[in-house]
């Protein structure tokens, strides 16, 4: 017993062994432990996964490992098997998950300096009453889901609790952690990645001010977190409540999973390792025996699907009222086929936001798109501002005079003439967020306006600074993208109004509908409340579309199931499982000729129930002058396409031209 075998940060599916010293005592209580390993020329830190007898490399081969980091706990098994699992479904080297979901501090075998003062790792909540505040009377359907999910603690089982802005989701989601904890366990609660704000935070804090809370999101600093992991570890914490990255941290005695707007993009990742943090955190929640809430509005329409089919994987728990308003908020379409819009905006929505002023009420306009204008363009030659590396414009920028890529980045200042003809006379085209901000400033010149999108709002510090001013009601009009329309709480806001939707309806992405549904829907329910009705105002040139129609009816089940209907008769999720290979290259030749040597060894051997579609390229073929194609892999059944994928993947490694370009995975692909 005198092998460490190491998963070490490489992209290779395998691991290491190494020999230790004879006067070293190891064993496998040091399974789960940081070793320092020599690797080619340096030194790697590296976790080891099992301690064993024998290599299958001659003894004398291996090298000799390094220092042992004793001073915590070992990764548990369970993180190891967590760890092994998502390596395993998504295609992925085990020491690359490892690496990812250990905080890099750890990583690099470091302690971080405060992890004695426990209370470092607390939320401040400095105005947190000693005594928890009266709880308000659930409502009969939230003592009922109450009931229904508690009578699951100590087992698995899956609920979609799904239920309006408003409906009493997160008192819900409270009285279920406040049971966890009364029993000694731990909670974890995951959240988009935009919506852990201070107003979630402070709730939770002041419902549990005995409680050590620990909140772990993308803003924090590496020492931080690397507290926030070892508190953790070492099961000093009752509550983590982080974003995706969370799902990964040891909780020892894990008692309740909450995940809050399962739908959000946010829980999946898009690069590295391609993992959904809802999903796993299902698996996760099945590993511990552990029931696992999955909180909505718009639920994915996955999560719809297996709630709502009989003997389906999660049971249905429904909230169907707003907790406090009486009523939700009306939503009209407006049509604009017929009306010359001014700036954009139609009488109505203007008249609408006339009036919250005289009322001083808040007003807010959704456009999801940043930005001036989404193109400058010269209506001489034809000339667009292209991005020189990508498929895509560079949008204008006028609040700091810049032409700017959202794909890769690229900035140049603003052309004054046609670059190929000269023409002095060239125009932004379009309409985004600062150019409506514009407008309206115009029109509204009294009023106060306050733009919210990435460009605004860049830095946590930044966009906690935003919320402030408008829970303070600092702003009249509100101009936002769909930033805004996360688990906020503005209480004078009582009008929405949403332009250039339409854009998403006829999207190549079969899911844009479902986002497009969900965001207007969230945007929405940001509006009104008990004394101050909310009125949501859609302009649009297909009033009668049934998405519209069915938010005007405040109807997600009816949306859903045509939805549901239209994927199954194309054959799409839920109704199957996909995997999508892409490769991306210097010509989009290299990456089309990559992915049909790959179906070609696919179709040479390809098990029943698996289908190939043709490699095209991508939508957005051209990113960072890098040409990318892609290759879909579907199947009914997700055990025949996991048990088909190890054997490709191993295959491709193999083949030459997969060392020449790059490529990668995508199981459970989200965007297409
Ligand atoms: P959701 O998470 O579904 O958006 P919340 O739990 O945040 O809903 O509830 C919305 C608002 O209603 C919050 O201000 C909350 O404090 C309040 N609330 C929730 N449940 C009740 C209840 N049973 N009685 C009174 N107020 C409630
Ligand atoms: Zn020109
Ligand atoms: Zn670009």
């Amino acid at each position: 017993m005198s092998i460490l075998r190491v998963a070490l940060d490489l992209p290779l599916p395998r691991l290491f062994d190494y020999r230790v010293a004879a006067d070293v005592v190891v064993g496998r209580e040091d399974i789960g432990r940081c070793v320092r390993v020599p690797f080619g020329r340096g030194e790697k830190t590296g976790i080891i996964v099992d301690v064993v007898a024998h290599s299958q490399q001659p003894v004398e081969k291996l090298k000799l490992a390094g220092a042992i980091f004793r001073e915590l706990p070992p990764l548990p098994a369970e993180w190891l098997a967590l760890t092994e699992f998502c390596s395993r479904y998504y295609q992925h080297p085990l020491g690359e998950v490892m690496a990812l979901a250990l905080p890099p501090y750890l990583r690099r075998g470091k302690l971080p300096a405060a992890r004695k003062e426990k209370t470092a790792t607390r939320l401040p909540a400095p105005s947190a009453p000693s005594v928890p505040p009266a709880l308000p009377t659930l409502l009969p359907e939230q003592a009922q889901a109450v009931a229904t999910i508690a009578a699951h603690f100590g087992r698995y089982a899956a609920f979609l609790l799904h239920g309006i802005t408003g409906s009493g989701k997160t008192e819900v989601y409270l009285r279920l952690i406040a049971e966890t904890l009364a029993q000694g366990k731990q909670a974890l609660m995951l959240v988009p990645e935009i919506a852990l704000t201070p107003q979630l935070e402070g709730r939770v804090a002041a419902r549990f001010p005995a409680a050590r809370i620990v909140s772990a999101h993308s803003g924090l600093a590496e020492a931080a977190r690397a507290r926030g992991f070892v508190a953790a570890l070492e099961g000093d914490i009752d509550i983590l409540l982080g974003t995706r990255l969370a799902v990964f941290a040891p909780m020892p005695r894990l008692g309740l999973i909450v995940v809050d707007e399962e739908h959000d993009a946010s829980f999946k990742q898009q690069e590295g390792l391609r993992y959904s943090a809802r999903d796993v955190a299902v698996w996760r929640a099945h590993q511990r025996q552990v029931p696992i809430v999955l909180g909505s509005a718009t639920p994915a329409l996955e999560s719809f699907y297996h709630a709502t089919t009989p003997g389906g994987r999660y049971q249905h728990v429904e909230l169907t009222r707003r907790a406090v308003a009486e009523a939700p908020p009306t939503v009209r379409c407006v049509d604009t086929r017929r009306e010359k819009l001014q700036d954009g905006m139609s009488a109505a929505l203007l008249a609408a936001i006339g009036e919250r002023l005289e009322r001083q009420e808040q007003s807010l306009v959704f456009l999801n798109r940043r930005g001036y204008a989404p193109v400058l363009a010269c209506p001489a030659c034809g000339w667009v501002s292209r991005c020189r590396r990508c498929a895509a414009n560079k949008v204008v920028h006028l609040a700091d005079k810049r032409l700017r890529c959202h794909h890769c980045g690229l900035e140049t200042a603003i052309d004054r003439h046609c670059p190929t003809c000269g023409n002095l006379d060239i125009h932004a085209f379009g309409r985004g967020t600062q150019r409506l901000e514009e407008n309206l400033a115009t029109r509204f010149p009294s009023a106060r306006i306050l733009r919210v999108d990435r460009d605004s709002a860049n830095t946590p510090a930044k966009w906690r600074a935003v919320l402030t001013a408008i829970h303070e009601g600092h702003a009249d009009i509100l101009i936002g993208t769909q930033m805004l329309a996360k688990g906020h709480d503005f209480p004078r806001l009582t009008l929405v109004g949403a332009v250039g939707a339409d854009a998403a309806l006829f999207a190549a992405d079969f899911r844009a509908p479902e986002r497009l549904f969900s965001q207007l829907m969230q945007v929405g329910g940001r509006s009104g409340r008990a004394s101050l009705p909310g009125e949501v105002l859609i302009q649009t040139e297909y009033p009668q579309h049934p998405l519209y129609q069915a938010l005007v009816a405040h109807d997600y089940a009816r949306f859903a199931q045509s939805q549901l209907e239209e994927r199954r008769q194309a054959g799409f999720p839920p109704f199957t499982f996909q995997a999508m290979l892409r490769a991306e290259a210097r010509q989009l030749d290299d990456a089309l000729e990559f992915l049909k040597q790959a179906a070609a060894l696919a179709n040479a051997q390809l098990p029943a129930g698996i289908s190939l579609y043709d490699p095209v390229p991508m939508r957005m073929y051209r990113v960072m002058a890098l040409e990318r194609a892609q290759l879909l892999v579907e199947s009914a059944s997700r055990p025949a396409l996991q048990g088909f994928l190890p054997q490709w993947v191993e295959q491709l490694r193999a083949l030459r031209t997969s060392r020449q370009l790059r490529w990668h995975l995508d199981v459970d692909p989200q965007e297409f």
